[in-house]
């Protein structure tokens, strides 16, 4: 199969051939529609991951169609199927207990095993994988099983966010744009912080109640005022030091921090202690979404309560997704990149 590979941090992925994947007993291969481009991916490609190496097959966003179903799998040949990026195993305590998104042995396809920068991917836990509704396109679908599932998480289940809170939304990426979609749904008012003014602009029109820009305002100060004494809820969407002071300098009393971003390197960071001991902030990390909540998410969005519609910007080949993460190393456009095209 032709597979997009790491072989040098910051190189171009190679496109290579290389051997299709085995079917797990308990699992099954997927023949990829859809990946997306995430900012993870970004981390891993700069040499930031520990999991991301020469030889990587990066990509965790993605859906597609059952091509071979092991003896075990609860899917088969021909399901069309989307996947949560924690591939959780079942039977452990964690996910007995539905947290899935915690299971020691989760695997990670694109950390660890190989991704779905490829034409073809194995999924062993099967069971974690979902229908993909009709009407939804690969494209938008590739994008759910990390961005939406983690900003829905982070918002019902760790911040739980009530109707009327402000909700602040530091960096407007994939995860950052969801969690502005979501937070809207669920009743709250939203301020989005980025130093791109376009993509501001963007999250404007998409119904964002205020906008900061981090280039040119005090992020604390100009959220402070805006929501009249601080945001309830801030959800850092970067993993760097800088967005995350923002983040807990910008909540009111008794606020919450939600870490989204993946932190870069070794996750040493210099916080704003003073801050979270003074407001006596909460400060939540949160990581992906226990795949039993995927129906009643996508039940939502086939319904549409939510349109997710907007968060998907360009699709690009194969070959293409090396200039998608460059493009990370500076500000970057609105919306997310999805790798649909895998014959070039
Ligand atoms: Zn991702
Ligand atoms: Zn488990």
């Amino acid at each position: 199969m032709r597979a997009a590979v790491v072989r040098g941090f910051n190189e171009d992925l190679s496109i290579e051939t290389v051997r299709d994947p085995d079917c797990p007993e308990n699992g099954v291969v997927l023949e990829v529609a859809a990946c997306g481009v995430c900012r993870s991916d970004f981390h891993g490609w700069v040499g930031g991951h520990p999991k991301v190496t020469n030889g990587s097959i990066m990509g965790h966003e993605y859906c597609g169609t059952v091509v071979e179903a092991g003896a075990q799998a609860k899917h088969k040949v021909g399901d069309k199927l989307i996947a949560p990026f924690i591939l959780g195993c079942g039977d452990c305590p964690a996910c007995q207990t539905g947290a899935s998104n915690t299971c020691e042995s989760a695997i990670v396809p694109g950390f660890g095993a190989p991704g779905a920068y490829a034409e073809f991917v194995a999924v062993p836990f099967d069971h974690n994988l979902v229908h993909l509704p009709q009407t939804m396109s690969p494209a938008l679908a590739a994008g759910l099983g990390c961005r939406v599932t983690t900003a829905w998480h982070a918002l019902t289940d760790r911040a739980n966010v009530r109707a009327g809170e402000w909700v602040a939304v530091h960096g407007t990426g994939g995860i950052g744009l969801s969690a502005l979609l979501l937070a809207k749904m669920l009743g709250a008012q939203v301020v989005v912080v980025d130093v791109v003014q376009e993509k501001l602009d963007h999250a404007l029109a998409l119904g964002a109640d205020a906008a900061v820009n981090a280039a040119t305002q005090d992020v604390p100060e100009a959220i402070r005022e805006i929501t009249k004494g601080g945001a309830q809820v801030s959800l850092e969407a970067l993993g760097i030091a800088q967005t995350t002071n923002a983040s807990v300098e910008c909540l009111a009393t008794l606020g919450r921090h939600v870490h989204v971003g993946m932190p870069a390197g070794d996750g040493m960071m210099e916080i704003n202690m003073r801050a979270i001991y003074a407001k006596q902030l909460a400060f939540y990390g949160t990581r992906g979404m226990p795949s039993w909540k995927y129906p009643s998410l996508l039940s939502m969005i086939e319904r549409g309560d939510v349109d997710l519609t907007p968060m998907l910007d360009r699709e690009v080949t194969l070959s293409g997704a090396s200039a998608e993460l460059r493009a990370m190393k500076g500000p970057t456009r609105p919306g997310t990149a999805v790798i649909t095209d895998f014959s070039r």
